[in-house]
């Protein structure tokens, strides 16, 4: 019988700010609604049914029906499994519908306003250098809850922080003690690192912790473009710091139209890189990572990608070889290079 798999959807809860999805909404996949005290009994019933929700996605899923947000995602596979293998999963693989990935997302206040910013599409990010309780809901409860009720899976949990911009966010430091007091196998942060958090640096020396951040600059000038802030300089050394902590860094660029998009300013992007390396030691060094504007993404459904950002992509490569640094791209353009059946010859 035909089934479907995506690692996400069997491992992977989002909390967003408005809703629960299944993953990180790559697709937009199915949701479940955000906690409401007024209308749920309490919390522990309201994660019961968010579970069994999420557990009947998984399923359908196994059982080759597939959600309608998830039908185009390039994560999706499709395989063939038999009636044993099904019947052997659904009924004894209790582990599979164990939590193992939550991304937080409940919160969207930030220090930048950033020319792509996802949030301010909505426009509720709100500009602010005060740490502030979310405006959606309170996250700490949820995370002990799921604890208490042993909902999540011990042994491979990761917590990934989104945002909004956790050094605004009134709960991350709670948040972030709890989950390290409970175990927590691994961390993930995307910050704007405009603010250095000491306790990130001490997690990551008892956790294996990541971090990525998008820079999408080379010079103070586009920095202050694309983040309608002037702070070049204190996210540099702020990554500096987190990297020398122990913190895997994974250093963003994401290609806006007209803004950043230039080979000049790609080239100061990577010398940038390259400065960063050099204040470090080699198992601290951060990578590169590629990305574009998701404003293009989501109205590119033929996943082209033209051959000037193709030719930006060389760029990057040649000059990562060259220094010996660590690159790659974020799977969205991945997965159009490979579409294109060009990343053979790139
Ligand atoms: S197939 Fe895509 S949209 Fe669906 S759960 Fe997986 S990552 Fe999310
Ligand atoms: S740092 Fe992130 S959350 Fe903040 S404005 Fe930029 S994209 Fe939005």
């Amino acid at each position: 019988m035909k089934s479907y798999y995506c690692k996400r959807l069997y491992e992977e809860i989002n909390f967003d700010a408005e809703s629960v999805y299944v993953c990180c909404g790559n697709s937009v996949a199915s949701s479940f609604p955000i906690y409401n005290k007024d209308n749920d009994k309490s919390l522990k019933s309201y994660l019961k049914h968010l579970l069994k929700w999420r557990k009947q996605c998984t399923k359908n899923a196994f059982l080759g029906k597939v959600d309608n947000g998830c039908i185009n995602c390039f994560d999706l596979k499709e395989k063939n499994i038999s009636f044993f293998e099904y019947i052997k999963t659904i009924l004894f693989n209790t582990k599979m519908f164990k939590i193992k990935n939550i991304i937080i997302k409940s919160f969207r206040q930030c220090e930048f306003s950033c020319a792509y910013c996802l949030e301010k599409k909505y426009t509720k990010c709100r500009k602010t250098y005060n740490v502030q309780k979310s405006e959606f809901y309170d996250f700490l409860p949820i995370l002990k809850e799921l604890i208490k009720n042993n909902m999540l899976d011990k042994k491979e949990l990761r917590l990934e922080f989104q945002g909004g911009s956790i050094s605004v966010w009134n709960e991350f430091k709670e948040v972030l003690d709890t989950a390290v007091e409970y175990g927590v196998k691994s961390l993930f942060y995307h910050t704007n690192a405009v603010t250095l958090i000491p306790e990130i640096c001490e997690a990551a020396k008892k956790i294996p912790s990541e971090m990525c951040i998008s820079i999408d600059s080379g010079t103070k000038e586009t920095f202050k473009k694309i983040k309608n802030e002037d702070k070049f300089e204190t996210v540099i050394n702020n990554i500096i710091s987190y990297a020398k902590a122990g913190v895997k860094c994974s250093i963003k660029y994401i290609l806006v139209k007209n803004l950043n998009d230039n080979s000049e300013e790609l080239e100061n992007f990577c010398k940038t890189i390259k400065y960063i390396n050099d204040n470090l030691e080699e198992e601290n060094k951060v990578l590169i990572l590629l990305d574009i504007d998701f404003r293009d993404s989501l109205c590119n459904k033929d996943y082209i990608i033209s051959d000037e950002y193709i030719n930006l992509y060389k760029q990057v490569k040649s000059f990562c070889i060259e220094n010996n640094i660590v690159y790659g791209c974020q799977k969205f353009i991945f997965d159009m290079l490979n579409k294109r059946k060009k990343l053979h010859n790139i």
